[in-house]
């Protein structure tokens, strides 16, 4: 099949789109545009898509938030599809939170206090949605009721519903996925829901974990560029004997505040690259291999990218 008949027969899909720019759904605010742009609502539309899609073996990327993510400035030569508002819905049953691939995290962790559930607060300053957030077990510090802790998607992951590739559902069980650091099997699977067993609150149980929230989010306004356009932190901490994270790797190299134009190591936080102002993607990936090797030279210490440089 052409690519021009490709694009016609996506187009007879009512929530696809042809040439939508990616900085409009990145939080780094660039890429280029997307030949196709899929939003369904629906696991039926879902399905269609797929089903589509798949008679034709187009390049296929899933993008969530767009928060961990910087996509070249040609864009994408294939569709990008996007979890539409109809999958944002949440729900709790019992203990059990239950969230559309969709739902940004921030709202789910406020979602799910005021239901008297507690242990989200993790995802309380990660700007990603569930299914992003699973695929790629996104992880911060979190608050237990006693105190701070590091937890991630996996701690309290119960199972997901998730599609291949060929439009096929499939309901996983927590023991059907294995999860590590930034990482899950979940592989070429698109996550549409995702369930959480979370703690139980008393009333004053929950004004403590809202504190905790509270108190999350003021570390991170003091420690993370929170209101610049960034795609988070752009490499995982290392796993060397005496390296504390990648952050202050980077920061004892002296590199906070190098810049490739307008992409610049934050001076808040040196993991984040920010985009002072139209940066684009090429500028980004010019720094962020500057970095590498300035760390490389100075340490022996090769740093491992955590976001998807697409
Ligand atoms: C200010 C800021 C702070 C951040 N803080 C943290 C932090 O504390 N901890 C942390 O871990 N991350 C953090 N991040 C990074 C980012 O928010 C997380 O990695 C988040 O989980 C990414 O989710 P997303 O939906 O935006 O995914 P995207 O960036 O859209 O995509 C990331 C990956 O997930 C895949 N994906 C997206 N949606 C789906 C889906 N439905 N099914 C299957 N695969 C999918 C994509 O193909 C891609 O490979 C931060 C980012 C910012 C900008």
């Amino acid at each position: 099949m052409s690519v021009s008949s490709w694009i016609s027969s996506l187009l007879t899909l009512p929530f696809a789109v042809a040439n939508e720019p990616l900085a409009r759904h990145t939080t780094m605010r660039l890429g280029g545009p997307a030949v196709m742009w899929i939003e369904p609502q629906t696991e039926a539309e879902l399905v269609s898509f797929l089903e589509l899609n798949q008679k034709v073996g187009a390049p296929l990327y899933v993008l969530g938030g767009g928060s961990n993510v910087i996509p070249t400035d040609e864009g994408w030569s294939g569709a990008v599809l996007h979890l539409g508002k109809g999958f944002e819905q949440s729900r709790v049953e019992e203990r059990v939170l239950i969230a559309g691939g969709g739902a940004f995290l921030p709202k789910l962790t406020h979602f799910a206090l005021e239901n008297q559930l507690g242990n989200f607060e993790w995802a309380c300053g990660i700007p990603g949605s569930v299914g992003g957030s699973v695929w790629g077990n996104a992880g911060a510090r979190g608050f237990n009721g006693q105190g701070f802790e590091g937890r991630d998607a996996a701690t309290d992951f119960a199972g997901c519903i998730a599609f291949d590739r060929r439009g096929v559902r499939h309901e996983l069980h927590k023991d059907d996925v294995d999860f590590s650091y930034r990482r899950s099997s979940l592989g070429e699977l698109i996550v549409t829901e995702a369930r959480f067993t979370l703690k139980p609150l008393s009333a004053n149980g929950t004004l403590k974990h809202k504190e905790g929230v509270r108190q999350l989010l003021e570390v991170r306004r003091k420690t993370q560029p929170a209101n610049a356009a960034s795609a988070g932190c752009i490499w995982k901490n290392p796993k060397v004997e005496g390296c504390v994270s990648a952050g202050a790797l980077v920061e004892q190299c002296g590199l906070k505040g190098q810049n490739c134009g307008p992409a610049r190591v934050s001076e808040v936080h040196a993991n984040f690259i920010v985009n002072t102002g139209g940066a684009n993607g090429a500028q980004v990936r010019e720094l962020a291999q500057y970095v590498e090797e300035e760390v490389e030279d100075q340490t022996g210490i090769k740093l491992e990218r955590e976001a998807r440089f697409w």
